[in-house]
């Protein structure tokens, strides 16, 4: 590779959002045939808005709304931000949460009105013996229309849940035809439930669908990839990506999401949407088209 062709190409590049790091990574680009994207904040909006609050039965939907909001207060995650305007919204009583935790990938415990509150998906009650058993039928159908069901409990027992829905963006599938059209197989990676994350996949055309993924998942689903023989780059937003950014030929961070994204990341989108992915596409296959 000519430093004189990469140098045009990083520029033109830059200009466009999108930044790469060195030579190496705009040639390990140009030959990537697989690209595994996170669901929330990259093909969608992540900026999701509450959509249900459903305590189980007797329960009283603003108390369980401002549990959740008092714990989400302490979290960065998109998720959180829309319990905490929606509980707002929505006028709940306001709490304070002590001894906030967050379960990365699984979501968020701490203490409110000296009760043990926890917030998240089906993981994270498991891992706290909760059974999901009272709601796992409304789960179903919330999550059959896109939305993201959190399970609220209350002491060790299910107390409710939360649901939020999040726009895909405008750009998405334009961008993921494109990347079809050059060559690119793409496979969703998400913490997010199956059947949310099937309903996203079936309107994009994505070819294949990984749920349910903790962090280290997401990790080894790019290393075994790799183990066929495949050329993975990983486009992803969060804290939770990073290790699998870390691992993939290209790590590609949606320039919106976490700092650590970024420093584990070959190619940057300073806008963070789909599209910058092609733009880059292209940049690599016609620069190293030129150089051989
Ligand atoms: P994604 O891979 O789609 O970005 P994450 O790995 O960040 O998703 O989160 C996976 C799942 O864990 C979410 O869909 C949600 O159910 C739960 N979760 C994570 N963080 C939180 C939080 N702060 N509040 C509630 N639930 C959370
Ligand atoms: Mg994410």
């Amino acid at each position: 590779a000519t430093p004189m062709s990469i140098m045009v190409a990083t520029g033109r590049g830059a200009h466009a959002g999108v930044l790469i790091r060195d030579a190496e990574a705009l040639e390990r680009f140009s030959k990537v045939d697989v690209l595994i994207v996170d669901k929330t904040g990259t093909l969608t909006e992540g900026r999701p808005s509450l959509t249900d609050v459903e305590p189980v039965a007797g329960g009283d939907a603003s108390r369980l709304l401002s549990l959740a909001a008092a714990l989400e207060r302490g979290s960065e995650h998109p998720l959180a931000e829309a319990i905490v305007k929606g509980a707002e919204e929505r006028d709940a009583p306001r709490a304070e949460a002590q001894d906030f935790d967050a379960v990365t990938g699984k979501g968020v415990t701490g203490t409110v009105d000296g009760a043990q509150v926890a917030l998240g998906n089906a993981a994270l009650m498991q891992q706290l013996s909760v059974s999901t058993q009272a709601l796992s039928d409304r789960v179903d159908a919330l999550q059959a229309e896109g939305k993201t069901a959190m399970f609220v409990s209350i002491d060790g027992h299910l107390a409710g849940l939360v649901a939020v829905a999040d726009a895909i963006k405008k750009t998405t599938p334009e961008a993921i035809r494109g990347l079809h059209d050059a060559g690119l197989r793409i496979v969703m990676a998400t913490g997010d439930a199956e059947a949310t994350a099937r309903v996203v996949a079936k309107t994009l055309g994505i070819d294949e669908v990984h749920a349910g993924l903790s962090p280290e998942d997401k990790n080894a689903l790019v290393t075994r990839l790799q183990g066929e023989g495949r050329s993975v780059a990983m486009a992803g937003d969060g804290v939770n990506d990073a290790p699998a950014l870390a691992a993939a030929d290209v790590g590609i961070a949606m320039g919106t999401g976490a700092d650590v994204a970024v420093e584990s990341a070959g190619i940057t989108l300073v806008k963070g949407d789909l599209g910058g992915i092609l733009r880059a596409r292209h940049l690599a296959v016609a620069t190293m088209r030129n150089i051989r």
